[in-house]
């Protein structure tokens, strides 16, 4: 079943006592649309933010992970070790993984295929570049994206992947795709995991809109048929207005 989805990504903001107080606020803020509410806070305060948002409805997710078990990876993070801590959702391709830390396809469909092994839901971000978008790309972009990443999966893995379109020209440039930009892709979206799959597949998935969503905009873009929530970078990082996404739909 396609549910709707706001999931926050705090990148690294948030020391300790910033994570757990922003967790309470936003568990003292009443959730009205029924939709699934996910916040994911920086690795080391993971453990805390689980024990703080335990017995409300918020989830806590990963911002990546490591596509090994252990070993002698310096600096990472893997499956096991965020299932220790409460962490059964892991967010990967994020755009800003892609640019600063070379993830690739590649990478990236090894880091889905691991976190699918331990049984963990996926939220597979992608998205186009500006040039691509104005060279008349993005379609072709977006689609390798998913196509090399994500189309050698089973139709059962689908069920623990969420999709989460990020034109990276909106992401943190207050610049948001249009509802019709928006739209658009995420027909475009559903279209090929439809054709690949079937349309039960492609009916169930829920795509997420990332790129400058506000308070301001969220009902616009979410009231449009094939997007199912957004993933949220800035105003992820208040309550106030974190919870008024959640509430938008
Ligand atoms: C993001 O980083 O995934 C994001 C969408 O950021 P922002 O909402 O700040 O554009």
């Amino acid at each position: 079943m396609r549910k709707n989805i706001v999931a926050g990504n705090w990148k690294m903001n948030n020391d300790l006592s910033e994570t757990l107080s922003l967790i309470s606020e936003i568990k003292q803020i009443q959730n009205t649309s029924g939709a699934e509410c996910m916040v994911a806070p920086t690795f080391i305060n993971l453990q805390s933010a689980f024990e703080t948002a335990k017995g409300s409805n918020i989830e806590v997710v990963a911002q990546n992970m490591h596509f090994a078990q252990n070993g002698a990876y310096t600096g990472e993070i893997s499956a096991s070790m965020l299932k220790s801590v409460g962490v059964r959702t892991v967010i990967l391709g994020h755009s800003e993984r892609r640019e600063y830390f070379h993830e690739d396809d590649a990478l990236l469909k090894q880091k889905v295929d691991f976190a699918l092994e331990n049984n963990m839901r996926v939220i597979f971000c992608f998205g186009e570049k500006w040039e691509d978008r104005s060279a008349d790309n993005h379609f072709n972009v977006v689609e390798s994206q998913i196509k090399n990443a994500l189309f050698h999966l089973s139709a059962e893995s689908w069920n623990s992947i969420v999709l989460a379109y990020e034109p990276v020209w909106a992401i943190g440039t207050g610049q948001t795709a249009s509802p019709e930009q928006a739209q658009d892709m995420h027909a475009f979206i559903r279209g090929l995991v439809e054709k690949q799959y079937d349309s039960s597949i492609s009916e169930d998935v829920s795509i997420l809109y990332g790129g400058s969503v506000k308070p301001n905009n969220a009902q616009e873009i979410f009231g449009k048929n094939d997007v199912d929530g957004g993933l949220i970078g800035g105003a992820a990082l208040n309550a106030e207005s974190f919870m008024a996404i959640v509430n938008a739909f």
